[in-house]
């Protein structure tokens, strides 16, 4: 077993620091993932909502491996057309005035947070000045973005981390009211909370954190690197509340693999940092560029977030099929391709039980949450086998 093998080499060589799953996945096509022993899976999880267009999407790979040829790194001193072409492209598809190009979701968070951090500079703010955040939240591991990150959990084997950060209750206006005052520069949260179980915004909450920002002069800063990209069935999950960020971060499904993120920002948050202030060497280099640009064109040219309005639909009705048959699965929570089942019993087993004895890929979310973040372009007969196979996971392990 060919597998084996490999998954002895990796433990021998790689810092324990995950607990990876029993599989060694070769190639993909489509929805489609193949182990080094032959085997297809079906995948649900698209290398954690990463792989929108999924494998060998038509026209995507070609697009990276011409530009891998031509040029493929310059550094931020000078410019290339692939960046331009990207920045455009990302603006026309979020109303937002600039962009920041970054090599992760974590270093676009990174940025969304200097840029709040220059904005209360710039307003003479002084140093004791507060970010509210949101339990349960998930910005990621570097150590600003774990700092605004509602995880006691991640947290607490680095603390101290970074100071002036107040946690609010994500969909309790009230609770953010209470911790609002005249040091707060700006509040963070997801617009659709990802790995803390699929909670999506209410528009009241949302509203009103946009008005309370606007009454305090503080930014307003969406989290998009899960939802956005189409996956909520709009572009970016805020354009659906009739409310727009004063920063907002993307990555994930931007480079449908290719390791890009960025930071946009519109108004005064567009003109808060200046020249010198942040900087990356690969950032935005013309590959990745290339491959945002050529998803964003796809995108457009193929309707992908019309597509995900109708399947993720599909999803929506299967699932709460699904629920009423089974008395194991207790909420279910969503839209788009961002959806969620939550068991009344760690759902751990069940996706270890979906990948080995069904093939299917899941994630979960927190201990007791199974997320569906499927790769953007499954179809209906995609869901239909999903539901069919996580129903058989189910009943493997209850
Ligand atoms: C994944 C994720 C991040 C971190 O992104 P990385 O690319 O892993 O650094 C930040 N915020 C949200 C909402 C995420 O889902």
């Amino acid at each position: 077993m060919k597998q084996q093998q490999v998954m002895e080499q990796a433990e021998q060589a790689l810092y324990k620091i995950y607990n990876r799953f029993p599989v060694v996945f070769d190639h993909g096509d489509g929805v489609i993932l193949t182990d080094a022993d032959g085997t297809d899976y079906l995948d649900f999880g698209a290398g954690i909502a990463v792989m929108g267009l999924g494998y060998n999407y038509p026209g995507f790979n070609d697009a990276v491996k011409a530009q891998i040829d031509k040029l493929y790194h310059i550094s931020n001193l000078f410019y290339s057309e692939p960046m331009a072409e990207a920045g455009q492209k990302l603006l026309k598809a979020s109303g937002m005035e600039k962009v920041f190009f970054t090599n992760s979701g974590t270093e676009a968070v990174e940025g969304a947070l200097k840029a709040a951090k220059r904005h209360a500079y710039n307003k003479k703010m002084g140093q004791d000045y507060e970010i509210i955040a949101m339990k349960h939240s998930f910005h990621g591991r570097s150590l600003g973005a774990l700092s605004v990150t509602g995880n006691d959990h991640y947290q607490e084997p680095f603390a101290p981390l970074i100071p002036g950060i107040r946690f609010a209750v994500f969909n309790d206006l009230d609770s953010v009211k209470e911790l609002m005052n005249e040091k707060t520069c700006a509040v963070i949260m997801e617009t659709i909370q990802g790995e803390g179980g699929i909670h999506p915004a209410t528009e009241e909450f949302l509203r009103g954190v946009r008005a309370l920002c606007d009454e305090h002069d503080a930014l307003l800063i969406l989290d998009e690197i899960q939802c956005g990209m189409g996956r909520s069935g709009a572009m970016f999950a805020w354009q659906k509340y009739g409310v727009k960020p004063d920063v907002m971060t993307v990555a994930k499904a931007l480079g449908n693999g290719v390791p890009i993120g960025a930071f946009l920002a519109s108004g005064r948050a567009a003109q808060a940092m200046q020249p010198g202030d942040h900087g990356t060497t690969y950032g935005g280099n013309p590959l990745v560029c290339a491959a945002a640009s050529r998803v964003l064109d796809i995108f457009e040219e193929d309707g992908i977030v019309e597509h995900v309005q109708k399947v993720g639909a599909y999803l929506w009705e299967k699932l709460e099929e699904l629920m009423a048959k089974h008395d194991c699965i207790v909420a279910h929570r969503g839209c788009g391709l961002i959806q969620g089942l939550e068991f009344s019993m760690p759902a751990g087993p069940v996706v270890q039980n979906a990948l080995t004895e069904q093939h299917l890929v899941l994630i979960s979310a927190g201990s007791n949450v199974i997320r569906f973040v499927p790769p953007l372009v499954i179809q209906e007969k995609d869901v239909d086998e999903m539901v069919v196979r996580l129903e058989r996971a189910v009943l493997g392990v209850v």
